[in-house]
């Protein structure tokens, strides 16, 4: 069945979920194999050739991952997909694939932290060059560009801050420079944001979060809207090695069935907290592309179908009593990641975001009393009855 010109909630129970050709299993087989046997030369030698797309090797491809490609691809709009051991293996290899010494890259300033800290700590070495903008200013983002600019690589929302990116605007602006945009779509998932439609050219994923949604499995996915794009990311990625496991991917395709009932049910609980935390007296500010005194509430209307799980507020009364709070909560645990099935609570300056400066993260907006909330799929009356006794012991 083809699911392309089906609706988003059709797409993540079906794209890329057909039964086995061998036994007709309905749930996906794990193929736990390392290789696969030719039944002659002839047909081992035209597999390497490439005349013939059977399976090799499982760093090379494998049928249970490539189920999971095909779903994430379909998904997402784009002409093919590469399941990556974690998301920051999915990272490198955008990274690797597009970026050449004496290339320069322009980035979201408050992305994620290990995505920014191994521009700066490693591509440096090879001489490759990175601008850290914040990119909801488009005019941060043009002034960054440079002749030898090859990418341009955005989160929104980004991690804590929240800050939308326009993602059109970006992708005309790359490709005015003969750049590519590559977007990290991990917070919104392709549920809720599809970057191709808005003239991206590659995505990338940590399925970690949202997609595989179970707190149980690290994953990541790099899509590519162009299958010229996509033959240099494939190339790249098969001999850096940060492929998937097949039993990796068998657990990411269970978890995606449920994407689009997971983040309606998380969001709905979302707007209802952020609504609450925004009237709290004890609340000194609050964040959350849901609310109308998000200062881009109307860039996220325009290109999101929704405004994601992720709560960023601080407490009056800063770092220790963002400290008080989290750790007097009960419901969500304490704890970094996001996306799961169950409420997460953390502090970026302390954890997540603590590997860059604190001179960096100011200048991200990164403020010492952020708390970062990643709103599971409990009753969120429960989930405000329990904040409500937190905030009282502040
Ligand atoms: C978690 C995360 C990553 C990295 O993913 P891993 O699976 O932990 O390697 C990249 N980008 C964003 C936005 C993330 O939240």
């Amino acid at each position: 069945m083809d699911t392309k010109n089906m609706r988003i909630d059709t797409k993540v129970v079906h794209a890329g979920q057909h039964p086995d050709p061998a036994t007709g299993a309905v749930s996906i087989p794990i193929y736990q194999s390392s290789t696969f046997c030719f039944k002659d030369a002839a047909e081992g030698a035209a597999r390497f050739a490439g005349t013939d797309d059977g399976y090799i090797y499982t760093r090379l491809g494998n049928p249970t991952t490539a189920h999971l490609e095909e779903c994430i691809s379909t998904l997402e709009g784009g002409c093919g997909g590469l399941g990556a051991a974690t998301g920051m293996a999915a990272v490198n290899t955008v990274y690797y694939t597009m970026l050449s010494q004496g290339d320069h890259v322009v980035c979201t300033e408050a992305m994620y932290g290990p995505s920014r800290t191994v521009l700066e700590t490693e591509y440096s070495r090879f001489g490759i060059s990175a601008t850290f903008v914040d990119s909801s200013d488009m005019e941060n983002v043009k002034n960054a560009m440079r002749p030898e600019t090859k990418l341009v690589y955005i989160e929104t929302p980004a991690n804590p801050t929240l800050k939308m990116t326009d993602v059109q605007a970006c992708a005309d602006l790359a490709h005015e420079h003969g750049a590519l945009l590559a977007v990290d779509n991990t917070f919104s998932s392709p549920v809720l944001q599809r970057p191709f439609e808005m003239g991206a050219d590659i995505i990338v994923h940590s399925m970690t979060k949202f997609i595989n949604g179970h707190t149980d499995v690290v994953a990541g996915m790099v899509v590519a809207k162009d299958p010229e794009v996509f033959a240099r990311l494939r190339k790249v990625h098969r001999n850096l090695g940060g492929t998937m496991d097949p039993h990796q991917a068998w657990l990411v395709l269970r978890g995606v069935r449920t994407l689009a009932l997971r983040m309606e049910k998380a969001q709905a609980n979302a707007m209802e907290l952020a609504r609450y935390l925004e009237d709290h007296p004890k609340v000194e500010w609050i964040r959350y592309p849901g609310l109308e005194s998000h200062p881009q509430y109307a860039l996220g209307q325009k290109q999101m179908d929704g405004p994601g799980a992720v709560i960023s507020f601080g407490v009056k009364g800063g770092l220790e009593a963002g400290s008080t709070l989290i750790g007097n909560v009960e419901i969500p645990t304490l704890a970094v990641s996001l996306g799961g099935i169950e409420s997460l609570i953390e502090h970026p300056a302390s954890m997540t975001h603590a590997g860059i400066s604190q001179a960096e993260r100011e200048a991200a907006d990164i403020s010492d009393d952020l708390v970062r909330i990643a709103v599971g799929c409990e009753d969120w009356r429960d989930l405000r009855d329990d904040l409500a006794k937190a905030l009282d012991t502040i």
